[in-house]
């Protein structure tokens, strides 16, 4: 008796063995779509957040003749990729926009996170996924390990001079071993909340590091500001490290003249911070201090409009 992934679970194609046996009806469910991919000897790359999604689009293409014949499903670039006869194209694009606004992992309204890598998340899956920072005056911790200020015996950053990231090189063996840092290295990048502190505080321990680097979080980050759009002080040279958005020199740096960061803007991303749930989880897991003359610039009923056309997708 060969026992599968599938003895224990009820689902209508349980005993179909042959792709074109294969039903596609409003009863299908994420065990049938699995099934489907396993009879077109394909793994689905995707999470299950993604499966409703999924499980509509082959309800469409059946609708349409397709011979359920597909060669992957699968996660690019945080949007949804199906490979199939060229002649669905136009419904699969529909597809592929739509994942652009669903959390891949439990399939409520999420946007694309950048964190070295793109995934389209909700803020609850995002958060749960980010890395904290917190300070000691002997050091900082990052998950519960306290790491030494005394330890690091040098800090480089990115080859491009980008400043997104940096190295921190430890003493030998003081580090302990995960998967994240090597060669007595401990790897920060900027999606990490406490980043910006971070680099204030290198600055002020007394690490031999070079001077072009050492120059850069003096101008950049030795100064935090309140942040326009969720109102934290988590503004760090080009960015709000609580809302993720451009701060003002950001939006110039990619090309806005600088004051394009006006009310309508600001308004229109403190709208997409509320959707988002943005402000929800920072006022119950306050991590930056908040400016208590913030504004919102928008109304409950513009907020309510909001909110039916982000759903309508
Ligand atoms: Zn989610
Ligand atoms: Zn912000």
């Amino acid at each position: 008796m060969i026992h599968s992934k599938y003895d224990q679970v009820e689902f209508l194609n349980k005993q179909c063995t042959l792709l074109e046996d294969f039903v596609i009806n409003d009863q299908i469910n994420a065990y049938d779509l699995e099934k489907l991919a396993d009879l077109n000897r394909i793994t689905l790359q995707i999470y299950a957040g993604w499966y409703p999604l999924v499980i509509e689009l082959i309800q469409k293409l059946d609708k349409l003749g397709w011979d359920k014949r597909v060669s992957c499903i699968k996660e690019k670039y945080a949007s949804l990729r199906f490979y199939t006869d060229n002649k669905y194209d136009d419904l699969i694009e529909e597809y592929e926009s739509r994942s652009r606004h669903i959390c891949e992992i439990c399939g409520e309204r999420g946007e694309n996170r950048h964190r070295g890598w793109e995934q389209t998340l909700c803020r609850e899956h995002h958060l749960e996924n980010t890395r904290y920072i917190h300070f000691d005056p002997n050091g900082f911790m990052i998950n519960d390990v306290l790491y030494w200020w005394s330890d690091i015996t040098n800090i480089s950053t990115d080859e491009d001079q980008k400043y997104t990231c940096l190295w921190l090189k430890f003493r030998p063996g003081v580090l302990p071993r995960n998967d994240w840092n090597d060669d007595d290295q401990l790897f920060v990048h900027d999606s990490m909340r406490g980043y910006g502190e971070l680099l204030q505080r290198l600055l002020q321990e007394s690490i031999p590091f070079n001077y072009g680097l050492r120059n850069h979080i003096k101008i950049h980050f030795s100064q935090v500001e309140f942040c326009l759009i969720c109102g934290y002080e988590a503004v760090y040279y080009k960015k709000c490290e609580c809302c993720e958005n451009l701060s003002d020199k950001g939006y110039v740096s990619i090309g806005y003249k600088p004051g394009e960061l006006d009310q309508e803007k600001i308004k229109d991303l403190q709208l997409d911070w509320f959707l988002d749930d943005g402000e929800l989880f920072e006022s119950q897991n306050p991590f930056y201090p908040k400016n208590p003359e913030h504004r919102i610039l928008f109304t409950q009923e513009e907020l309510e409009e909001r909110k039916k056309w982000t759903f309508d997708f």
